[in-house]
C-alpha cells in the first residue's frame, strides 16, 4: 500500500470522501495511484457488504440485492430502477447516458446464488468475511464479485464525468441459477425496449486461467455454449401387486430403456471452436506427445487409444460429444405396488451444431421401444457470439497490457448462462470475468468456502474499467 495514511483518512470519511478522491483520479491506472487504490478498496468493502445479502435461489429474494444496488446508484446520481418479475424477485437496471453514436454496453450479472451448507464451511457463507487475503462467501465467484467490478466501472465513469459515446447499462438479474425465467428471460421478453439498443453484453463465465505457480496461462472468453435438451421418459405398463412380478411392468421397461442409454456412447465430434481452443492451448501441455496430439485434436481422436484416454477427463469428454446424464427417477410410491407408470429425467447437453430433432430420433433408436414416451422439458437453440468484434479486439489489447503476449482463448462452455437470451436476439454476449484463478480457486465455484482474493477484486476492478471505458468512450 503506497499511500496508507491517505487511504486510512478516506476510509474514515466514508462515502463522500471516497467519491471525491475517485473523482480526482482521472483514469484509474494512469494518473492518480491513490484514487485507483481508493476505488479498489471500495470494491472490496462493497463486495463484502453484498455477500451478506442472502440471495439463495430458491427462493432468491433478489429484491434485497436490487435495493442494495439502487441505493448506491441513487447516491451517485445514476438513473436506476427495480423491475420485479414476481414479488421478491427483483432485477436492477441502471443507465449512464452516452451521446448515442455507439450501441449500448450492457454489464450483466446475476444476483442469485446457489445454496450453501454452513456445516461444511470454515466461515459463515453469508457474513462477507475478509481474511487471509480473500473475500469469503457464497457468490464471491459466481457471480457477485463480477457484479461489483461491473458496478465500480460504472461508478468510476460517472464520477470522472467521462464523455461517453455509448450508453452503459448495469443489469443485475434474478434467477440465473434456476434458468433465468424470473430474471434475464423476463427482462428480454417483457422489457426488451430497455435493452434493444445494446451492442455488447458482458457476463460471466470464463476467467483468466493461472497455473499453480501463479503464471498466467490464457485469458478465456465464453463465446459459445452447449444447449440443454432436458428430457422426460415415461414408461407405462399394467399395475398390480408386488407379490406377483410382471416382466413387462412400467419400471422394468424403463430400466431396460435406461440400460440401453447408459451402454450407448454418443459419437465424437470436434467443432471448429473446440479444435481451435485445444490448438491454442496445446503448448501448455507438459507431455510432448499429448502436445502434438492436441494441435490437431480432430485427427488425433481417430486414434482409438488416444480417444479413450482423452474422454477420461469429464470436461474434455463433454467438449467433444453430446452428453446424457440420467438424473431423476420415479416409480411406485409403495414397495408392494407395481405402478402403472415410471419416469426418468435426462440432462442432455448438445454440441452447438447439433440439431435437437436429429438427436431425439437417434435416442429413440437407441431405446428401441416405441412405447416409451420422450418429452422435452427444457430446450433452447445453441448460440454463439462473434470473435471479429470490437470487444474481442479490446480484450486482446487489455490482456496484453497486463500480461504481454498472452493468448485470448475461447473454451466451449459445457453448461449454459443467461447469454443465450441475448444471443437469440442477435446481440453478442461475452462471458469474461477479469479474475486470475488457479484450477483450485475456480473449483470453489458452487463449492464450500467459495472465495475471491482481495488482489483479484482489485485487479478485476481495474480491468473491467479499462474494457468498459474503451468500449463506451472511444
Ligand atoms: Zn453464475
Amino acid at each position: 500500500m503506497k499511500n496508507r495514511k491517505l487511504v486510512l483518512a478516506i476510509v474514515g470519511l466514508m462515502v463522500f470522501a471516497l467519491a471525491a478522491v475517485a473523482k480526482a483520479a482521472e483514469v484509474p491506472g494512469e494518473k492518480s495511484a491513490a484514487g485507483v487504490e481508493a476505488l479498489e478498496q471500495e470494491a472490496v468493502s462493497l463486495l463484502s457488504e453484498y455477500l451478506r445479502i442472502d440471495t439463495t435461489n430458491p427462493p432468491g429474494n433478489e429484491i434485497k440485492a436490487a435495493e442494495f444496488f439502487k441505493a448506491i446508484f441513487d447516491r451517485e446520481g445514476i438513473e436506476a430502477r427495480i423491475l420485479e418479475s414476481t414479488p421478491g424477485r427483483g432485477n436492477i437496471y441502471a443507465r449512464l447516458k452516452g451521446d448515442g453514436s455507439k450501441k449500448a454496453v450492457v454489464l450483466m450479472n446475476h444476483m442469485d446464488v446457489v445454496p450453501a451448507d454452513r456445516r461444511y464451511w470454515s466461515v459463515d457463507p453469508f457474513a462477507g468475511v475478509v481474511k487471509d487475503g480473500y473475500v469469503w462467501g457464497r457468490g464471491a465467484l459466481d457471480m457477485k464479485g463480477m457484479g461489483i467490478v461491473e458496478l465500480m466501472a460504472m461508478l468510476a465513469l460517472k464520477r470522472q464525468g467521462i464523455p461517453l459515446k455509448a450508453d452503459v447499462i448495469f443489469l443485475g438479474v434474478a434467477d440465473e441459477e434456476a434458468g433465468g425465467a424470473m430474471g434475464a428471460r423476463f427482462m428480454v421478453q417483457e422489457h426488451f425496449d430497455l435493452l434493444k439498443d445494446a451492442g455488447t453484453v458482458l457476463n460471466e463465465f470464463s476467467f483468466i486461467s493461472v497455473g499453480d505457480d501463479g503464471k498466467v496461462l490464457h485469458y478465456d472468453v465464453e463465446i459459445f455454449q452447449k444447449a440443454p435438451l432436458w428430457l422426460k421418459l415415461t414408461a407405462t405398463g399394467t399395475p398390480g401387486h408386488g407379490s406377483m412380478p410382471r416382466p413387462d411392468s412400467a419400471v422394468v421397461k424403463l430400466i431396460e430403456a435406461l440400460h440401453r442409454i447408459v451402454s450407448y456412447q454418443t459419437p465424437l465430434k470436434v467443432e471448429p471452436v473446440v479444435q481451435k481452443f485445444y490448438a491454442d492451448t496445446a503448448d501448455l501441455e507438459p507431455s510432448p506427445e499429448r502436445r502434438q496430439r492436441l494441435k490437431d485434436l480432430r485427427a488425433s481422436l481417430q486414434n482409438r487409444a488416444f480417444a479413450l484416454e482423452f474422454s477420461e477427463d469429464r470436461w474434455d469428454n463433454a467438449a467433444v460429444r453430446n452428453t446424457i446424464s440420467i438424473t431423476m427417477l420415479e416409480g411406485s410410491n409403495k414397495v408392494n405396488v407395481i405402478p402403472p407408470q415410471a419416469t426418468a429425467q435426462l440432462d442432455v447437453r448438445l454440441l452447438p451444431s447439433e440439431d435437437p430433432q436429429r438427436f431425439l430420433d437417434e435416442l429413440q433408436k437407441v431405446i428401441g421401444d416405441e412405447s416409451i414416451k420422450i418429452e422435452p422439458v427444457l430446450s433452447f437453440p445453441p448460440s454463439a457470439s462473434p470473435t471479429n468484434s470490437e470487444f474481442f479486439k479490446i480484450l486482446q489489447e487489455v490482456a496484453n497490457s497486463h500480461d504481454p503476449g498472452v493468448k485470448v482463448t475461447t473454451p466451449l462452455l459445457v453448461g449454459f448462462t443467461d447469454c443465450h437470451y441475448f444471443r437469440e436476439k442477435g446481440i453478442p454476449c461475452y462471458g469474461f470475468m477479469p479474475f486470475k484463478l488457479t484450477d483450485k480457486e475456480a473449483s470453489l465455484l458452487h463449492g464450500n468456502d467459495e472465495r475471491l482474493s482481495v488482489e483479484n477484486v482489485k485487479f478485476g476492478t481495474r480491468v473491467m474499467y479499462e474494457i468498459v471505458r474503451k468500449l463506451a468512450a472511444q
